[in-house]
């Protein structure tokens, strides 16, 4: 099982500490950091406690990308509603889908800085987001005491004893898969003239929401890159024949509207 826990932008470093060690307790010991503000650092150890080897060994990183890259399922945290809707589930369903994911691939469970939480961009890079309920008025909490409760979830699942999960097939496609998978479909977008016709920006946060949504696994992942390919294909086989007019714009393509939400 490969499961570990990212935490983005961290500014305090007792905080850092305080998640090794709540990790710890609960049987996890991948700790990977993105940008933190100061780490190593003593405040961070001594909040550790005994779990300082969770500590040493955590990996640094300089951006959210390659700390996620090889993971199957990226589930973002969020304390609070965000403007554009995304997969949302309570911990124990957390729980369920990253034990369930984790037995085929890497998962990542992914924490925002303390003052802002996670980005919208941060959000456009996960499958799911979990929340953990709370009184409506006061929703954020100290981040060590987040990945207490959802690590908690996943050691309830996990602990000796248990009957063994069912595994997958096929691995789920990871994070690297997706970025090449976005690219080229943009490309593709991009070559067959195909646009937001409200003039918004949010194609491809959109398209990205659905296919996070779908968690597209390792075969999914190359019949759509072989489709997009395909596609190229044919323009390359039609552009000679004809002169190529698609990439004058002059086609009207058949998408959709997209709806506001
Ligand atoms: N002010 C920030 C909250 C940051 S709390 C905001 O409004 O988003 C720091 C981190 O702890 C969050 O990014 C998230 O990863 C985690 N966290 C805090 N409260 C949470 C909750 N209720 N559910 C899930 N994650 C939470």
């Amino acid at each position: 099982m490969s499961l570990r826990i990212v935490l983005v932008d961290t500014n305090h470093p007792g905080n850092i500490g305080a998640v090794a060690r709540a990790m710890k307790n609960m049987g996890l010991r991948e700790l990977h950091l993105v940008r933190p503000q100061a780490f190593p650092s003593v405040e961070a150890t001594s909040r550790a406690s005994g779990a300082d080897d969770v500590l040493n060994a955590a990996v640094v990183h300089h951006d959210l990308e390659s700390a996620i890259a090889e993971c199957g399922l990226i589930i973002g945290t969020s304390a609070r509603k965000r403007h554009l809707p995304w997969e949302l589930v309570e911990p124990r369903e957390c729980a369920a889908r990253a034990v369930q994911a984790s037995l085929t691939g890497k998962v990542a469970l992914v924490f925002g800085s303390e003052r802002f939480g996670l980005t919208n961009e941060a959000v456009t890079r996960c499958n799911l987001l979990v929340t953990i309920p709370t009184h409506p008025d006061y929703s954020s909490l100290n981040i060590a005491m987040a990945v207490q409760v959802l690590a908690y979830e996943i050691w309830m699942l996990m602990r000796p004893g248990l009957p063994p999960p069912v595994e997958r097939e096929v691995p789920l496609a990871t994070g690297d898969d997706m970025v090449k998978f976005y690219a080229h479909l943009e490309q593709v977008l991009e070559e067959i003239n195909f646009r937001d016709r409200t003039g918004g920006t949010q194609l491809m946060t959109r398209i990205r929401r659905l296919f996070n949504r779908a968690q597209v696994d390792q075969n999914e992942v190359n019949i759509l890159r072989g489709i997009l390919t395909a596609v190229q294909g044919k323009r390359r086989i039609a552009g000679s024949k004809s002169g190529d007019k698609t990439s004058t714009g002059s086609t009207e393509p058949t998408q959709g509207r997209p709806s506001r939400r």
